[in-house]
């Protein structure tokens, strides 16, 4: 049994500033994740996007904030439990959480807060034959590593944002050897200046613009080495290529948490914006995980929310003592 004062389930960018500031009010943090790295959807969606809306920073890679995340963090020595989804939440005979995880393994503490984002995430996959035979070997539904693309040849397939900005990065990087970007209809969802940009360099030769069309088909001998393309007027079309990159978003699932006794509202947890308090007793809901009035699902919203939780989580776990705030400027950061 682990035992700590705090068991945040969700190791994103706002369970692990979460821990820094539980950590200024001398309370302990263990985070459970169900990846098997801490950073939420900045280490698994976009570690090498820059950010440009987090304060004191006018543009940081994602990878780059959830390293400094974890860096501030790491006097309060948070434990982790990795790769297992927090799957249960009891209550013992002293009033005490118990966090059960996928893997059975169990953490007690009399807090906790869920910072589960937007949950357990899976891709959205095109209803193509045998397309999960090529996962990992061609076929990426995120990406994690644009490196790995160097001189290769990709077909990106999507008209959202996610599709047009990694087109244009591919190209404009010098990354890919080749970059084909297929979409079904002849506009485009995403942003304005980002399809004028993709239509730019379509003129120029740079992207493959295959517009009013879809990847059908996949084949190759243990690896991607081509894909089928349906063409409105064109008809069918056999493209040569190393990746296919399906960019059609990501389907959010609260997973276990939707079954744990909260009031949720359209796949979020209803929180009393006081404290971030669920309609549970000492325990919160922090970052893109809760919903309440005017809510944005923003990194700096998630970090007020997790400052204000754990003075609100002090006084439960401290009735007796007066917590006053007092500037790290004046008081450092004392770790344990
Ligand atoms: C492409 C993209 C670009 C973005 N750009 C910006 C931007 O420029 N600025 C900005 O402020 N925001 C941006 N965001 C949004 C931002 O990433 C989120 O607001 C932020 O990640 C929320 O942090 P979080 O810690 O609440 O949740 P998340 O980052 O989603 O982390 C939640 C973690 O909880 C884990 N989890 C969920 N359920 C369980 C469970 N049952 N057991 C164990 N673990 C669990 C998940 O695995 C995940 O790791 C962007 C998002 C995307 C997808």
């Amino acid at each position: 049994m682990i035992k700590t004062d705090i068991i945040i389930i969700g190791a994103g960018p706002v369970g692990l500033f979460t821990v820094f500031e539980a950590g200024l009010l001398k309370l302990k943090c263990h985070l459970i994740d169900s990846l098997p790295q801490a950073g939420g959807q900045c280490s698994e969606i976009y570690p090498k996007k820059p950010i440009y809306d987090i304060p004191g920073f006018p543009s940081i890679l994602a990878g780059e904030l959830i390293d400094n995340l974890m860096e501030q963090a790491a006097p309060f020595k948070p434990g982790f439990t990795l790769g297992e989804a927090a799957v249960s939440i009891d209550k013992n005979e002293e009033g005490q959480f118990i966090v059960t995880t996928s893997k059975g393994t169990q953490h007690e503490a009399p807090i906790v807060m869920i910072a589960g984002g937007l949950g357990v995430f899976e891709p959205r996959k095109p209803p193509i034959e045998g397309l999960d035979n090529y996962e990992d070997k061609g076929v990426e539904y995120i990406i994690k590593d644009p490196e790995i693309y160097k001189g290769k040849r990709c077909v990106i397939s999507g008209g959202g944002d996610s599709a047009l900005d990694w087109a244009i990065y591919l190209v404009e990087k010098n990354i890919a050897k080749e970059v084909s970007l297929v979409h079904r209809r002849s506009s485009f969802r995403g942003h304005l200046d980002s399809v004028q940009k993709v239509m730019d360099l379509a003129d120029d030769g740079r992207i493959n613009l295959i517009t009013e069309a879809e990847v059908v088909g996949i084949g190759g001998e243990g690896k991607v080495e081509n894909v089928v393309i349906q063409h409105d007027s064109q008809g069918e079309i056999i493209k040569e290529t190393d990746h296919f990159i399906p960019l059609f978003g990501l389907k959010p699932s609260l997973g276990p948490i939707a079954d744990w006794g909260f009031e949720i509202d359209k796949n979020a947890i209803v929180v009393d914006t006081l404290d971030y308090s669920t309609n549970i007793p000492g325990i919160y809901a922090i970052g893109d995980v809760n919903t309440y009035t005017n809510k944005l699902k923003l990194i700096l919203c998630g970090f007020h929310e997790g400052t204000l939780a754990v003075q609100s989580a002090f006084a439960r776990i401290h009735p007796d003592k007066k917590n006053v705030l007092k500037y790290t400027t004046v008081n450092g950061v004392t770790g344990f």
